[in-house]
């Protein structure tokens, strides 16, 4: 029988974290740092996927500082962006201006996310308590007394069963830890999604990543050198319609808001080659059970706006492992203590979250609907514009996000963590 060389490894850890996203990574970092062992289960085989969003910004910088890699992570390739704005027409806009951040870093990095998540996970392989688990799909939680005992997971040799004091639900968007655990879900509806596609990067192309508005049109250009990864925003649902405009149209909506753009749209040889990106926004009433905690967008989708999500989740990861270490430690995970770090990171979500729903509201609906050019720039951009000192508020809620963790958890050495004379073992 085809099933006969299939065979179910059991493995056992302190913390077993379900995805290997930017929350995952982290807490997978942070923990083993701490000497807390831990098995992060991924079910891509590489972090090279496209989808992902390149933007690091000022308060995730600041936690590589305080880590010790922050040289080391510059050195990578990259882009900075000390400011970020948007074009409306023919107007550019700065919206945020980095340079006042009381960080080391005055500027978002640029960086795909395979770059950015291939260096942690470099990092974090130089703990022997980190074990990181590629092509390994979490399908279900083991149970065990009404809490979660671990997870099983599909791998190309069969099933893994991985047995933990906790464990981290940071699988996305589309989380099947939060859909086994029944955790309830808040949808707070989003009104777009994403048309996702690579064009060529000329040089004399502009230099910066810019998102340009243009007669009911939106796109948002990431310049990842030789090429433009597009994100083309449109309503929620309408793909079938603009599919069956046919592929010529949107060639030329595409160029009609980047111009520059006009002599390489044809690269878009077939659908296949732009990708439908669903947007959501909602967030789990209760992020946790016993044994199990949800971080990151498992926790609280993030729309892409204002590119905070990938911060956001690693926020979580780091106030999760400020908590959680010493009682990973000690052996035992009490629910007051997920309970703890829920309440320590939701005021950050609900306040983010409340920009993004305000954002999808009052400026890309409106911008979406608009039939003709643009004439009159909203209020807060005409302000923007004539104060730049205001630019430092966007900048402060973006780049450092509204309530900045930082690295509390210590580096064990040789696997003895150094917190409170705690050693950690291995079961
Ligand atoms: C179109 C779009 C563009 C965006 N652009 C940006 C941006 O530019 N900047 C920004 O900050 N935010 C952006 N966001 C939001 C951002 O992508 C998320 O908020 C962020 O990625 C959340 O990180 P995470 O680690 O929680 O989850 P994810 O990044 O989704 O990572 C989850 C990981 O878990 C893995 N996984 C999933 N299911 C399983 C399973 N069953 N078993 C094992 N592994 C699993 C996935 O492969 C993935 O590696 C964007 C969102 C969208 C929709």
């Amino acid at each position: 029988m085809e099933h006969a060389n299939f065979r179910t490894e059991k493995v056992n850890t302190r913390c077993c974290v379900a995805g290997g996203g930017p929350a995952g990574m982290i807490a997978g970092l942070l923990l083993a740092r701490a000497g807390v062992d831990v098995v992060v289960l991924e079910k891509h085989a590489d972090f090279l996927r496209d989808f992902r969003g390149d933007t690091i910004h000022p308060s995730t910088l600041e936690l590589m500082y305080e880590l010790g890699i922050l040289e080391e992570f510059l050195r990578r390739p990259h882009q900075e962006l000390p400011q970020f704005g948007g074009q409306i027409e023919d107007v550019t806009v700065i919206v945020a201006d980095f340079s006042h951040l009381p960080t080391h870093c005055k500027f978002i990095a640029l960086m795909p996310q395979w770059e950015f998540l291939n260096f942690i996970a470099e990092k974090a392989k130089a703990y022997p308590q980190f074990h990181l688990r590629m092509e390994s799909e979490v399908t279900e939680l083991i149970e065990e007394n009404g809490r979660v005992a671990g997870v099983r997971a599909k791998t190309s040799q069969g099933i893994l069963e991985v047995r933990a004091d906790l464990t981290l639900g940071t699988d996305g968007r589309h989380s099947i830890v939060r859909a086994k655990a029944g955790l309830e879900v808040i949808d707070l509806g989003a009104p777009i999604d994403v048309l996702w596609m690579r064009l060529t990067r000329d040089p004399s192309d502009p230099y910066q990543t810019l998102g340009r508005f243009r007669a009911g049109k939106i796109l948002v250009m990431l310049n990842r050198a030789d090429y433009w990864q597009c994100a083309y925003v449109i309503p929620k649902g309408d793909i079938e319609a603009i599919r069956e405009k046919g592929l010529a149209a949107f060639r030329e909506d595409i160029a009609s808001v980047a111009p520059f753009l006009r002599g390489r749209t044809n690269e878009l040889k077939d659908w296949n080659d732009i990708k439908l990106l669903t947007v959501a926004v909602d967030r789990l009433r209760q992020w946790w059970r016993s044994g199990l905690l949800c971080l990151g967008d498992s926790a609280h989708a993030m729309s892409p706006v204002g590119g905070v999500g990938i911060n956001l989740a690693i926020q979580d990861a780091v106030a999760a492992a400020n908590i959680l270490v010493e009682p990973l430690l000690g052996g035992a995970v009490r629910d007051e203590q997920l309970r703890e770090v829920q309440e320590r990171r939701e005021y950050p979500t609900r306040m983010t979250q409340r920009f993004q729903v305000f954002a999808h509201k009052h400026l890309l609906r409106p911008a979406l609907s608009q039939k003709t050019q643009i004439r009159q720039l909203p209020l807060a951009f005409k302000l923007l514009r004539r104060f730049p000192v205001l630019r430092r508020i966007p900048a402060r809620m973006l780049g450092l996000g509204f309530r900045p963790e930082h690295v509390r958890t210590p580096e064990a050495r040789s696997g003895i963590a150094t917190m409170h004379g705690v050693s950690s073992h291995k079961r």
